[in-house]
């Protein structure tokens, strides 16, 4: 169990505090599950740098490719992660007629209009309700993610671990973001939980 205070700072000799308000959004009043990226950027003070400008985006936790795991984010404020989500219907092969009628046309938009009206566990969990987590890595010549780093995924595993049995986050809500977004498909496609 993880250690938070009322500002949404977790305490824990694991996990060093880079906290950046200008990535943090509205309130976030319940995590239905956790999404985990790549930066596409090849070092840790690239990302963190990067979320102290203006406009900048970011997730909640970034982990160095040596493991070390950064808090950039109060737990308890959304971050804009996400984007717009896929048709979870379809990946679990449960749509409705109609569900899956209005999906034969390709939309994004309002596909995510449609997911964003419903609850999880039937859409996946999003920018209003998601934890997320960002491996440092970049793309190769080919566009594709790097392998995640050993030590990257032993901190995952226990960020993840730790997340759940203090969020209380089902284990089958934790996802890779091209899983719930239309992302390059390598991203953390390496990643192990
Ligand atoms: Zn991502």
């Amino acid at each position: 169990m993880l250690l938070i205070l009322k500002n949404g700072r977790i305490i824990d000799s694991k996990i060093k505090n880079a906290i950046s308000p200008i990535i943090e959004h509205d309130d976030m009043v319940k995590v239905s599950g956790i999404i985990v990226h790549q930066t596409g950027g090849s070092t840790a003070n690239s990302s963190l740098s990067s979320y102290k400008n203006k406009g900048a985006n970011g997730a909640h936790f970034l982990i160095d490719k040596d493991g070390t795991i950064y808090q950039t984010a109060s737990i308890y404020k959304q971050t804009w992660h996400v984007g717009k989500l896929k048709s979870r219907c379809v990946l679990e092969k449960r749509c409705s007629k109609a569900e899956t009628e209005r999906n034969k046309t390709y939309n994004p938009s309002k596909e995510n209009e449609r997911e964003q009206k419903k609850s999880p566990p039937d859409r996946f969990p999003s920018n209003k309700d998601s934890i997320g987590i960002e491996l440092v890595g970049e793309t190769d010549k080919d566009d594709n993610y790097v392998a995640v780093t050993h030590e990257q995924n032993k901190s995952l595993k226990w960020l993840i671990e730790q997340l759940e049995l203090t969020l209380f986050i089902p284990f089958t809500e934790v996802f890779r973001h091209p899983t719930v977004s239309r992302k390059n498909p390598t991203e953390a496609n390496t990643a192990q939980w």
